[in-house]
Order: C-alpha cells, then sequence, then structure tokens
C-alpha cells in the first residue's frame, strides 16, 4: 500500500512541476528576430537548469556545486528576462501606436444671403424684384 501512495505523489509532484513550468514558460509570439534570439537563449537556460537539478537529485552533484551552478544559471536567466522584458516593452509600445483617422469634416460651403432676385432701388433702397424695371415705390428705373 505504501509504494502506491508514493507512486500517487511522485505522479503528482511530476505533474506539478509540469504545469509550474508550462505556465512560467509561456510560448511567447515572436516576431523580433532579437527577442527570438534571447527566447532561446533562456530556453537553453531552463533546460540546464532542470538538467542541473535532474543531475543533483540522481546524486552526481555535490551540494555545493548544485548550488553555485544554480545561482549561476539563476543570475543569467535573470538578466535575460530583462532583456527580453525591455524588448517586449519596446516592441508592445510600437505596435500601441494607433494610427487614427479622425472623421472627415467636410464643412458644407455656405451660400451668401444674398438672394439673386432682388434689386435694390438706388433712389429709395426699397428692395425690387429683379425683374422689375422701375422701382416698385418710386417708379424710377433699377440698375440691371
Ligand atoms: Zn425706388
Amino acid at each position: 500500500m505504501v509504494w502506491l501512495v508514493c507512486a500517487v505523489l511522485a505522479a503528482g509532484a511530476i505533474g506539478f512541476t509540469l504545469f509550474v513550468r508550462e505556465r512560467d514558460v509561456p510560448p511567447a509570439p515572436v516576431e523580433n528576430p532579437e527577442l527570438k534570439h534571447l527566447e532561446t537563449k533562456r530556453q537553453v537556460l531552463y533546460d540546464n537548469l532542470k538538467d542541473l537539478q535532474f543531475e543533483y537529485h540522481q546524486g552526481k552533484l555535490s551540494e555545493g556545486d548544485y548550488q553555485s551552478l544554480k545561482a549561476g544559471f539563476l543570475g543569467d536567466l535573470a538578466g535575460m528576462m530583462e532583456a527580453i522584458e525591455k524588448l517586449e516593452q519596446a516592441t508592445g509600445a510600437r505596435s500601441k501606436e494607433v494610427t487614427s483617422q479622425g472623421p472627415e469634416d467636410k464643412e458644407k460651403l455656405k451660400h451668401g444671403k444674398t438672394q439673386p432676385g432682388v434689386n435694390v432701388c438706388p433712389f429709395c433702397k426699397t428692395e425690387n424684384p429683379s425683374d422689375h424695371r422701375f422701382c416698385g415705390k418710386c417708379g424710377k428705373a433699377l440698375a440691371p
């Protein structure tokens, strides 16, 4: 019965490790070649770290060697993550630039209020229809 418990625990531990790893290292969409290069290096570091842990658990490494090597990998990894973050922020900021095209407000041409059909009498200032040749008030000839 004990072996069964151990097997379940081991399976759970492996599953948990895989789950966490999956979440920690998302396959980020990469279009920047520099970013891709960094992502690759980061993946290599992760793999090295995994191998290191494996070898340590296998008893191939001493505690001191394991800790110093792990510290070195983690230091490289931290620098890598920082560089990646900076790159992602740079590319993210670029993509946020929206090329907004405001609605073209076509100003309607406002025609003057001058009514073409009106002829003002030069003598009494009375407005007459343009087809009238003489002023309706004073009877004088209107300008054509
Ligand atoms: Zn008139």
